[in-house]
């Protein structure tokens, strides 16, 4: 199956086409797949009316069918599975194998959401006779949502997923480089009956979308997964109208491994994990602080791993990995590799783009690179890890915090005072010990500083999307 669905903006439960479109193009060859629809200030407006009227219906909704209708979704997209996978791996490159994964990721999000919906209980606070203070949780109102390219299923499901399941309408402008994840996702709540309104999808020039929507007075929350740039611009976009929002942005995470661990173990799935989807996930393992006592081990177990890497056309069977997802990801990977070396770096394996056609860039790992280098402190968002020793827990700890990011960070130790003093000190909204698992649809997953605030996922994810009304009721007028 090689086909690539024809893309549309959703608004209103109606799919459109529009005057100006923008070339999708296949990251493995280079060619042209798809067009992807732009939308102009009038179709946005359309999709504002949309989101208020679609809230209207959608707030009124029970939870419980509100949960049944995004379950079902959910089901559809489960069965649709390859087809969904398949316009995935076209667009962004990636193995069909993680793409179908992500399918799945993707159709827990919701399920795990839509079980939420159901569980946003309030509470009673105890009061005098006649009295009573009830403190309700009620949806925000609707939600203009960005979602970036790296996952084009799964990064639109938890924005989706979130709203819909509080109760919140969604105006979603997915990636227009990968637009058919979103696109699924918008087909499979159309097939199953969502009201019209309260999903739109829409795409075009994102800089001109984001200021269209964020100035709305019907937009009462902003939802970012992105680079930290652009999510402190959006940021201020919505500061202006005291709109809140839910940044999910960059990481660099660190990996501290232990004198004490199983090093082969911790070497070979740390270079699995480091160029899963090609290193373009904001928690991948990237800066690995490893005991010098260990040190040489590790090196020798990553950068063999690494090596070994299948890489290819992610539609072949057996590749691992696929080439970088677009042309300024492998110039950005090729210039901070180049960077790294000059600093000092020492390349252990990789370094290269592979051949002249589709954006493949060897699966690389660093050793001794010097913090002056520009790598140790942006996130290289490719294959490339990262692999310096230091001479102490402390020391890691502390190199581990240097950065203002916080998104995730990795422990490789079967030391419980080791594990107790990563838990206490290391700054990241997700910490794991010997497994390099950063979120699962039920953990709340987040950043500290610079990686953004607010949590999707867990019993957390539905908080941003909604408010707290605290009534207090006497049943005597006093
Ligand atoms: P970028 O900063 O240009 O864009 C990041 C995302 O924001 C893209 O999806 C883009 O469409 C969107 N965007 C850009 N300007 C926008 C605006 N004014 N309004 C609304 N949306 C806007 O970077 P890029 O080249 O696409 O990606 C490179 C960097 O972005 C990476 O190095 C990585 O740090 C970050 N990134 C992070 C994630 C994540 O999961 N946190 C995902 C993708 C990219």
């Amino acid at each position: 199956m090689t086909t690539y669905p024809e893309l549309k903006l959703y608004i209103d439960g109606d799919w459109r086409s529009a005057t100006d479109d923008l070339p999708v193009v296949d990251p493995a060859t280079e060619e042209v797949i798809g067009r992807v629809p732009v939308a102009d200030q009038a179709t946005l407006d359309d999709a504002l009316e949309a989101a208020a009227s679609g809230f209207e219906t959608w707030r009124r909704t029970s939870p419980r069918d509100r949960a049944g209708l995004i379950g079902s979704a959910a089901a559809l997209m489960r069965s649709r599975q390859d087809e969904i996978a398949n316009s995935i791996t076209l667009e962004h490159g990636k193995p069909f194998t993680e793409a179908q994964a992500e399918v799945v990721r993707g159709a827990e999000f919701f399920e795990w959401d839509a079980g939420e919906a159901m569980r946003t209980y309030g509470r009673v606070i105890p009061s005098g006779p006649g009295v009573k203070h009830v403190v309700n949780h009620q949806p925000i109102g609707p939600v203009a949502a960005f979602s970036p390219w790296n996952f084009p299923m799964s990064q639109p499901a938890r924005k989706v997923a979130g709203a819909l399941a509080a109760g919140c309408s969604i105006i979603l402008k997915a990636s227009e480089e990968t637009p058919a994840g979103a696109v699924h996702i918008a087909e499979a709540f159309h097939d199953v009956g969502l009201p019209p309104g309260v999903l739109n999808l829409v795409f075009g020039i994102p800089a001109d979308i984001s200021q269209h929507l964020i100035s709305s007075d019907v937009i009462r929350m902003v939802a970012f997964t992105g680079s930290t740039a652009v999510g402190r611009h959006l940021t201020g976009l919505a500061s202006d109208h005291m709109t809140p929002v839910l940044m999910e942005l960059g990481g660099h995470a660190p990996v501290i491994v232990c004198e004490d661990t199983d090093v082969a173990a911790a070497a070979e799935s740390s270079a699995v994990r480091a160029m899963r989807n090609a290193g373009q996930v904001c928690t991948s393992p990237t800066r690995f602080f490893v005991h010098q006592d260990v040190f040489d081990q590790f090196l020798d177990g990553i950068t063999s791993r690494t090596a070994a890497t299948v890489v290819g056309d992610g539609m072949e069977t057996g590749v691992e990995m696929g080439p970088l997802a677009n042309d300024r990801r492998l110039a950005d990977v090729i210039e901070l590799v180049a960077d790294a070396c000059d600093a000092g770096g020492e390349l252990t394996t990789g370094g290269r783009r592979i051949g002249t056609t589709g954006y493949f860039h060897e699966p690389t790992v660093l050793a001794h690179v010097p913090d002056r280098a520009r790598i140790m402190q942006e996130e290289p968002f490719g294959p490339v890890a990262i692999v310096n020793p230091v001479d102490s827990l402390d020391t890691a700890i502390e190199r581990a915090n240097s950065l203002p990011f916080g998104l995730a960070a990795y422990g490789f130790t079967n030391r419980a005072d080791y594990v107790d003093r990563m838990v206490n000190r290391v700054e990241a909204g997700n910490l794991s010990i010997n497994t390099l698992e950063a979120s699962l649809p039920e953990t709340p997953f987040g950043g500290m500083k610079s990686s953004g605030y607010g949590r999707e996922g867990g019993t957390e994810g539905l908080h941003h999307y909604m408010v707290v009304k605290s009534v207090s009721h006497s049943i005597s007028i006093v």
